[in-house]
């Protein structure tokens, strides 16, 4: 699997650490990192949990928080939180199936309605940042959690922003991710579609991301400062695509401009002003 590198350096440097804490007992312990609130920063769409709500479905997972399009077959937006805490060595189960909890009577997206066209299943909370339990890992093949993704997307620009996302993790912080797509029509391994499944799925034409990165601690929202580091990504969904996802840094006003979304919402105004106008320039692995 190409995740094996990361992951077995992960665990290299948990021994690593392990063997430093036995020698030192007099060093100030850091914060554990937690499982924290999936939605912490905030419900962009003002998503609800009520079937009236078809194209703006609130659906609350102890893995991650989505608002659901009943109408596209996807979701509008994905938000977890990211941390040691969800991250062990449960296998990745591939259990790809159909969410029985949408509302009674609404089409439940196949495991099989993307076979054949040229479209990845694209995790939006991916497989790698569940891996705690068997049953974390599982929640994130529900097909509502899937996005139709151009493959040199999904597995490349957006599986090195993935990777990078963890590495993060791996250096000693905890993330908010909230992530979606929009638009209608994309370019796939078997070219240009606007939807698949016989209508059932829209093709989005953009996937973004929003990282927030804080070092572990508790209380996160009220740590978040002007000097956070917060990465917007928004990428084309189609296959001709660069693998560099950092040259697909945007604003969050950006995003927010695109999706009619406001994100970030839980924190004070003046400081979404300012950290939403910012585009990224950090390192990107
Ligand atoms: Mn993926
Ligand atoms: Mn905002």
């Amino acid at each position: 699997m190409k995740y094996t590198w990361f992951r077995s350096g992960a665990l290299a440097f948990v021994a690593l650490l392990a063997v430093s804490c036995a020698k030192t007992d007099d060093a100030t312990p850091s914060p554990a990192a937690g499982r924290d609130d999936n939605l912490a920063l905030g419900n962009p769409s003002g998503a609800v949990a009520s079937s009236a709500s078809p194209t703006n479905y609130l659906l609350v997972k102890a893995q991650y928080t989505l608002s659901y399009n009943r109408d596209q077959g996807k979701p509008n937006w994905v938000s977890w939180h990211l941390s040691s805490a969800w991250l062990g060595s449960a296998p990745r189960q591939d259990d790809f199936r159909v969410d029985a909890d949408l509302p009674s009577g609404w089409y439940q997206v196949k495991a099989t309605d993307y076979s054949g066209s040229g479209f990845d299943r694209g995790h939006n909370c991916p497989s790698a940042d569940r891996t705690s339990t068997v049953a974390d890992n599982s929640a994130t093949f529900l097909m509502s959690n899937m996005m139709p993704q151009a493959p040199q997307n999904n597995q490349q620009t957006w599986a090195n922003l993935e990777n990078y996302a963890r590495s993060l993790v791996d250096a000693g912080n905890e993330l908010y991710i909230i992530c979606g797509s929009y638009g209608k029509g994309g370019t796939g391994s078997a070219g240009y579609e606007t939807t698949i499944a016989g209508g059932k799925v829209t093709v989005p034409a953009r996937c973004w991301k929003v990282l927030v990165v804080l070092p572990v601690g508790n209380n996160d929202v009220s740590r978040i400062t002007a000097s956070t580091r917060v990465i917007a990504v928004n990428t084309p969904n189609d296959n001709a695509l660069s693998s560099n996802w950092g040259s697909y840094r945007t604003s969050v006003d950006a995003i927010e401009s695109a999706t009619g979304y406001d994100l970030l919402s839980t924190l004070p105004m003046s400081l979404q002003a300012t950290l939403e106008s910012q585009t990224d320039t950090g390192p990107t692995n």
